[in-house]
């Protein structure tokens, strides 16, 4: 039999072993033979058939599956695939990806490799793949969504119709420079052509004008939290987190790195940032932990200024105030359970309501339980206490409301990763300078850029020239995806 041009693939498709189930998937011009060689069949294409898998040299009884069968093209990667959902034991497991390895043709799959013969195949753009990727990696019900309509193809869809509508403009601009001894097409050609390049940019402009939220929604809100050493960065940090994350101390400047911690707030993803403490010292090791964590800190979206309730106002003025273009500061004055004429709240109340049963923390009822006179709504300030867990629910409310202003508000965003903005704004470029006297008046030129414009929106979708980027987005998936 002829060597078929495609290697076959095989990987364990779900997660670790053990489990109750393990999905072992085939993809490619030998999948059919290899299901044959192991359960003696071909089911009927798409529906589950309970089977018995056989070491295909051996033929001894591995575990007892049902098999799927998806004959090309209509299956995920666009090739000939086979599924097996056996048990999720190791050596079950272990015993069939052996057996499928000493059939001829067959090899392990790379990380991707289903989903990059998807692409192949013309299966799933690369808007889509990435909005793949980003499912597989959501962690809140934001990231979801966001990564959902990704792979349903809310960018790629867009890029497609934008770079048709170019190219319609292109074919205008082209037919007037191959007729342009002819009245009529000179008359009529350009003006429609400029007038599609125009109505492309203004949508183009609008989709970009999104003030990153779909890369920050990717990421999450990045909230550093900062100030003077002992104020209690730490403790706070801990007790949103509810695990020991940072090495809580009564010694100044103990905290030496950034530790991030991920929270999901209401469904939407915060980075919280501990930042070592800032303050002048000698030790280069504390040195080095405070340089990260200015840095860190002046990336940050929003900067959660910790002081000690009792010093004086003009010492944390002083800290937090600083003027300028940062990130936002809410002013935190910690420890206010050692200020005097304090009333003290029960802990456990608070400790007790901290998560709901799926893990995020469920803000917003919290915040209703509160006094939200607490707060100082001007100048974000707030008085809480780290150890009894007062003024927590004010300000873990007025997170979870400023991540949902900054990551949720308006429409959704097609754009969610650097790689769109880059080629959208290149597109965009390029018609404006399509658009500029110079341009209009030399049909050549303008030929050109609307060509540019149109390859930018290529690349978007993964049609053109796109070998080098392809290994970038690949590498991210694991083996089996
Ligand atoms: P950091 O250097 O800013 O990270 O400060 P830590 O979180 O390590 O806290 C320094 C000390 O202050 C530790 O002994 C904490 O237990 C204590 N501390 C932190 N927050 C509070 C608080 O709200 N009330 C009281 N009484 N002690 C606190």
């Amino acid at each position: 039999m002829p060597e078929p041009a495609r290697d076959t693939i095989f990987a364990l498709s779900s997660g670790r072993p053990p489990a109750a189930i393990g999905v072992v998937r085939i993809s490619g011009p030998r999948a059919g033979d290899a299901l044959k060689a192991m359960t003696g069949k071909l089911p009927c294409p798409r529906a589950a058939e309970l089977v018995r898998v056989r070491d295909a040299a051996s033929s001894d009884v591995i575990d007892q599956a049902l098999a799927v069968w998806f004959p090309a093209p209509h299956s995920e990667t666009g090739e000939d695939v086979a599924e097996l959902q056996l048990h999720g034991g190791r050596a079950v497991i272990a015993a069939t990806l052996a057996s499928l390895g000493r059939i001829q043709g067959l090899r392990p799959a790379e990380a991707g490799e289903f989903t990059r013969r998807a692409f192949e195949n013309g299966k799933l753009d690369l808007t889509a793949v990435e909005g793949l990727a980003d499912l597989v990696m959501a962690e809140t019900e934001g990231q979801r969504r966001q990564a959902l309509r990704q792979l349903q193809g809310a960018l790629g869809k867009r890029g497609e119709g934008w770079r048709q509508r170019l190219i319609e403009a292109l074919a205008l601009v082209e037919a007037r420079i191959d007729f342009s001894e002819e009245a009529e097409v000179l008359g009529s050609s350009l003006v429609p052509a400029l007038a599609i390049a125009r109505e492309v940019e203004g949508e183009i402009a609008a989709a970009l004008a999104d003030g990153g939220r779909g890369e920050r929604l990717r990421e999450g809100l990045i909230v550093a939290i900062a100030g003077p050493p002992n104020a209690g960065k730490s403790t706070l940090l801990n007790r949103i987190a509810r695990r020991e994350v940072a090495i809580v101390s009564p010694y100044a400047g103990t905290t030496r790195d950034v530790i991030e911690v991920h929270l999901d707030l209401d469904g939407w993803p915060v980075t919280l940032l501990d930042t070592a403490g800032i303050r002048e010292t000698d030790d280069p090791v504390e040195m080095e932990g405070v340089r990260r964590a200015q840095a860190r800190a002046e990336t940050a979206d929003l900067v959660l200024w910790v002081v000690d309730a009792r010093e004086t106002g003009q010492n944390r003025a002083k800290s937090a105030g600083k003027a300028g273009n940062g990130p936002p500061k809410w002013l935190i004055h910690n420890k206010t359970d050692l200020v005097e004429g304090k009333t003290k709240r029960n802990e456990s109340e608070i400790t007790n309501k901290a998560k709901n049963e799926n893990g995020s923390i469920s803000v917003k009822n919290r915040l209703r339980e509160t006094n939200e006179s607490e707060v100082n709504k001007d100048d974000r300030g707030f008085k809480i206490s780290a150890v009894t867990g007062e003024g927590f629910d004010v300000l873990l409310g007025c997170l979870a409301a400023h991540a949902e202003a900054f990551l949720g508000g308006g429409e959704p965003t097609v754009v969610t990763r650097q790689r769109h903005r880059y080629a959208l704004e290149e597109c965009l470029a390029a018609l404006k300078r399509a658009q500029s006297r110079e341009v209009m008046k030399h049909e050549d030129l303008l030929a050109i850029e609307l060509r540019i414009a149109a390859n930018a929106l290529g690349r978007l979708i993964g049609r053109v020239d796109v070998e080098d980027i392809l290994d970038v987005i690949f590498r991210d998936f694991c083996i089996g995806k």
